[in-house]
C-alpha cells in the first residue's frame, strides 16, 4: 500500500477520531489491517495516499492543505532517514517512526501545529504484533 510519510505517525496514534464518518471508517479498516498484518509492504508516497482516498480534504489528487502536509511528510522522512519511493514492511517503518519521532523532540516539532496534537500526545501507541 502507499502511505505519505506523516501517516506513519497518524496511523499509530489513531483512536477512532477522524474528519467524518467515511474517513474514520476507512482509517479504522486500514489501522486494523496493519495491526494484524504488520508485514504489509508500504511504499512512501508523495501526495495523496491510501488514507487520503476517503478524506473530505482531498481535492482530486491533492490535499487542500498541501504546504502543511508536505512539510510534515518531509520532516518525518528526514527524521526517519527515509525517502519517497522507499518500500518496507509496516512493522519496520512504524518502528522507525516511533524511535525517530515519538521518542524524540521531533514529535513536538513536527506535530505541534496539527489540530489532533493534544489528543495524539495523550495517546499511547498500542502493542505492536511481532515485537
Ligand atoms: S498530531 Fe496530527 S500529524 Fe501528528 S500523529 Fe497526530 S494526527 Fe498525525
Ligand atoms: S487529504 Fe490531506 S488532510 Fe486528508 S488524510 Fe490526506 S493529507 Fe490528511
Amino acid at each position: 500500500m502507499n502511505l505519505r510519510p506523516h501517516h506513519l505517525l497518524c496511523i499509530q496514534k489513531f483512536t477512532g477520531h477522524g474528519y467524518d464518518a467515511a474517513f474514520t471508517a476507512h482509517m479504522t479498516r486500514v489501522v486494523e489491517m496493519l495491526r494484524h498484518s504488520p508485514e504489509t509492504q508500504v511504499t512512501l508516497a508523495t501526495g495523496c495516499d491510501d488514507l487520503c482516498v476517503q478524506c473530505p480534504h482531498r481535492q482530486g489528487s491533492a490535499c487542500d492543505t498541501p504546504d502543511k502536509v508536505t512539510r510534515m511528510d518531509r520532516a518525518v522522512a528526514e527524521a526517519c532517514g527515509l525517502a519517497p519511493g522507499d518500500t518496507a514492511a509496516w512493522q519496520d517503518l512504524s518502528r522507525k517512526a516511533r524511535e525517530a519521532v515519538f521518542a524524540t523532540d521531533a514529535f513536538q516539532r513536527i506535530c505541534a501545529s496539527c489540530a489532533w496534537f493534544d489528543l495524539c500526545k495523550r495517546t499511547e501507541v498500542p502493542y505492536v504484533r511481532g515485537e
